[in-house]
């Protein structure tokens, strides 16, 4: 591992770069530190396509015309072009990478709580499946270094109602692994969440399979080594996750 960046698995083992920036690698919110991790990755910066991250559920499909710019309102992206680096900004949201080895068809997600509650991850299953006819029992997906369910606690809110109401169709069990109550000394009550086991049941939902899932128990707020929006809060700088399909 280079200590800038933690490549996933499916990346040694096919022709696709697909990782994400550590600490190390600066706060890739600077245009500056990107340029300087594109040349470090030896990615084309002028390539590299982005969404404005707004934490809804909307994926575009990254054509010839679209290198190099920012998707309004896109909290994913879905390419089948080799050499674009697809990009997105995380500290604590998870980032979930997909693949179609077959196909070579990559896809990036910005996968926060609204994002996750509002199916963001089957969503992109749906949409390869559409427009590039690609079957979700083929797909390889990572869900890289995110806020643990330990760490991720919100008092009874927007957040605990969306992934109860969210998940209760999964039945019980799914849903106590989701979203548990966290014992406190305080008299507040407060919920933890797994928001990488979310996506997961609902990749898996999608038709995705269970062994073809892998999340990376890294947690961002436990390790320095990452930016952390909840510890860092508002001077939490990001990392870039990337993937890109490299010529074969
Ligand atoms: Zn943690």
């Amino acid at each position: 591992m280079r200590d800038f960046f933690l490549p996933i698995s499916f990346a040694s083992k096919f022709p696709v770069l697909a990782g994400i920036t550590t600490r190390s690698a600066g706060n890739a919110k600077f245009p500056k530190k990107r340029r300087e991790i594109a040349r470090r990755l030896n990615i084309p910066y002028s390539r590299i396509t982005t969404g404005e991250q707004v934490h809804k559920n909307s994926i575009a499909i990254v054509r010839e015309k679209d290198l190099g710019r920012e998707f309004p309102t896109t909290d994913g992206l879905i390419t089948d072009l080799p050499n674009v680096p697809l990009a997105i900004f995380v500290a604590d949201c998870p980032p979930i990478f997909l693949f179609h080895p077959q196909r070579k068809i990559v896809g990036l997600l910005h996968a926060g709580w609204r994002s996750t509650v509002a199916n963001i991850s089957s969503q992109a299953v749906e949409i390869m499946a559409e427009s590039f006819g690609v079957k979700a029992r083929n797909l390889l997906v990572v869900i890289g270094p995110h806020i643990c369910k330990e760490c991720y606690r919100v008092s009874w809110s927007p957040v605990a109602k969306s992934f109860t109401e969210c998940f209760e169709s999964f039945g019980r069990e799914v849903l106590a692994s989701i979203i548990s109550d966290s014992p406190q000394a305080s008299q507040e009550k407060f919920w933890s969440i797994d928001l990488a086991k979310a996506n997961s049941y609902q990749l898996q939902r999608a038709g995705v399979l269970p062994e073809n899932i892998e999340i990376i128990p890294t947690c961002t707020y436990d390790n320095k080594n990452f930016f952390s929006y909840r510890r860092d809060k508002t001077s939490a700088g990001r990392m870039m996750a990337i993937i890109q399909l490299n010529f074969s």
